[in-house]
């Protein structure tokens, strides 16, 4: 099952996927765009709303939480590949953002890509070549059916962000039939309308979002989840969430954008802690991070780096 939409509203991209699978199992997921504008939009509250449908209530009632986890999905299309050879390796599948986003395919994409970056690396290897530029990869990935699937796509989601989702959607897939059909977009090629992080407006032009307490039976809070992603930090390790400047948060991010980081990440791991007469102190917590790589993508200030953390520490994704 995929919907499109709500509780999103329709300046904010996104939809839900249900797979049902195996002895009476479903995985569920719901995917919120990272170009949304609003900074007191949760995307974790969103999907706890999402549960809450109608239509999605009874498919989850009677059952039990088994997993949960987190990922930031690469979605800018075509125009965002980035350059996929470097000294020493190269970006095959979702790494190089070669998923099909109407489509909500990827796999194929990833498979085949691995396949050519493999033919590349085979052939430098059979020559005597290492730790050089696989420079034929990226030629042999324009010429597959890879780049033709994402070329007859491109347009969709740059519609979809300056249209919204009503409208955007349609003149998407308009677009795709003409592609398909015609051979060419009436829209040309279009880019998208900058950084996902550039698109969140200042708080005092935003409308606050307040969403409903977790009922415990289809909504659940974010601590209770993130303990069954089965994420693990040594408490002593070093912390893996760098802040180019530490007191930035509390300084602009907090005033300007009411400080996003403690409603965008999904693991609970930014907190602004403000007692009593001290001034509030930006917190974070780490060792709950699920490793989504959103802060790195959201924050307005572009002032945190996700770095990996010692030992391969992080999520345990036994069921998911
Ligand atoms: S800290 Fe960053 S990478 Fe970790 S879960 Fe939160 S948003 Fe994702």
């Amino acid at each position: 099952m995929h919907t499109m939409g709500w509780p999103l509203d329709d300046r904010t991209g996104g939809g839900s996927f249900i797979y049902h699978y195996g002895e009476n199992l479903a995985a569920v997921g719901f995917v919120v765009h990272l170009d949304y504008e609003n900074p007191f939009l949760s995307p974790f509250q969103e999907f706890q709303c999402f549960k809450t449908h109608k239509t999605i209530r009874p498919i989850l009632e009677g059952g039990r939480r088994i997993a949960y986890g987190a990922r930031a999905i690469t979605e800018g299309g075509l125009q965002a590949v980035p350059k996929l050879a470097f000294p020493g390796g190269a970006l095959i599948g979702c790494a190089a953002g070669f998923v099909n986003l109407p489509r909500i395919k990827g796999s194929h994409n990833a498979m085949k890509t691995g396949m050519l970056a493999a033919e590349a690396a085979f052939e430098a290897l059979a020559s005597g070549r290492a730790h050089d530029v696989l420079d034929d990869y990226e030629p042999t990935f324009e010429s597959s059916h890879v780049y033709g699937d994402l070329k007859l796509v491109r347009n969709v989601k740059p519609l979809w962000s300056r249209y919204g989702t009503s409208l955007g959607v349609t003149l998407g897939g308009i677009d795709m039939w003409a592609n398909q059909i015609l051979g060419f977009s009436p829209f040309g090629t279009m880019l998208t309308k900058g950084p996902d992080f550039a698109q969140l407006l200042p708080a005092a032009k935003a409308k606050p979002i307040s969403y409903e307490k977790p009922d415990g039976v289809i909504s659940f809070d974010i601590l209770s989840s993130v303990f069954l992603s089965g994420t693990h930090h040594d408490e002593d390790e070093p912390v893996h969430l760098k802040l180019k400047e530490p007191t930035l948060p509390i300084r602009e991010n907090l005033p300007v954008y009411a400080e996003p980081a403690q409603r965008y990440c999904p693991a609970g791991v930014f907190e602004v802690v403000a007692s009593g007469e001290n001034r509030p102190q930006f917190v974070i917590n780490a060792a709950n991070c699920v490793h989504c790589k959103t802060c790195d993508i959201k924050d307005p200030a572009q002032n945190i780096t996700w770095v990996p953390p010692e030992g391969g520490d992080g999520p345990a994704y036994g069921a998911m």
